[in-house]
């Protein structure tokens, strides 16, 4: 394997939001067939099969986000998943697979460096709808990576720290799907904003569905308080987005949602979601 690396980018905690050097673009590249590329049957990204996916995305423009899942799930299952961080959104993909397709296979990656009430939002998926998020797991644990990075790399090199406990994680757990749901909405950021509702995920090789794309922050918290789907927390505590504990924090009043995520870095994304 030859994955390209991010170069470190010096330490900016301390220093002024929009200090020190931009980060390093990386991406995961490989020889080996990965995500849909690697399935059996393999699933390969035609011109003709990115134009399916065109068409299909057009045309569930103004459907539902459960009428989203529907089409994922006769379109890919079984080789459909999704990955979850447990957030507002994400929990609200969970109750509607729940009801339509609670065999999904969902994962979480867990970095080690997630938060205690994060952590028990797992138990609840259990509690409520009988679905086991399986944990995927870094190939080290947090001692040894930080041993071997002489301490927290999250403190000088957000960027690789995602890339080694996230983005390989996710590369490996892709291996084989076909598709996979995201949670991400088109208002959360400017590259949010462009998301396809289908779409061909080139970093990951796989069909990639948003069936909230078109959904605002009210929509989701309107869903979890009339259905009363579990939700993390911290989201009382003054966390609209939670990610891993050292590299999020609560939010000022004013201040975007995703504000508290790698604050004092420029850094606004682990790197699942761009391309
Ligand atoms: S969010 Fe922070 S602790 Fe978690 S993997 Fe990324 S840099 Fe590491």
């Amino acid at each position: 394997m030859s994955d390209s690396l991010p170069e470190g980018d010096s330490p900016k905690k301390s220093a002024p939001a929009l200090g020190g050097p931009p980060l390093q673009l990386f991406s995961i590249d490989s020889d080996e067939p990965r995500g849909a590329l690697a399935a059996d049957p393999p699933l390969r990204p035609t011109d003709e099969f990115l134009e399916e996916l065109e068409r299909d995305s057009e045309r569930l423009e103004s459907a539902t986000p459960q009428e989203i899942l529907r089409f994922a799930v006769e379109r890919f299952a079984p080789r459909f998943t999704m990955a979850t961080a447990f957030g507002p959104e994400g929990m609200t993909i969970i109750h509607m697979l729940a009801e339509i397709a609670p065999q999904t296979p969902i994962f979480n990656l867990e970095t080690g460096y997630q938060f205690t009430e994060t952590l028990e939002l797992r138990e609840k998926v259990k509690q409520r709808y009988g679905i086991e998020v399986e944990y995927k797991y870094p190939e080290t644990s947090v001692q040894e990576y930080e041993a071997a990075h002489g301490g927290p790399l999250y403190q000088t090199n957000p960027n690789q720290c995602c890339f080694d406990r996230k983005l390989r994680v996710l590369h490996d757990a892709a291996r084989g799907q076909h598709a996979w749901a995201s949670a991400i909405r088109r208002d959360q950021s400017p590259d949010r904003a462009k998301a396809p509702i289908v779409g061909w995920d080139r970093k990951f090789q796989l069909v990639k569905i948003s069936p909230l794309a078109n959904w605002t922050k009210k929509d989701v918290w309107s869903l979890i308080t009339s259905e009363d789907i579990p939700y993390n927390a911290l989201h009382d505590q003054g966390y609209p987005s939670v990610g891993c504990w050292p590299c999020t924090r609560a939010v000022l009043a004013g201040e975007d949602e995703r504000a508290g995520r790698w604050s004092g870095f420029k850094k606004t994304e682990c790197g699942l979601h761009s391309s």
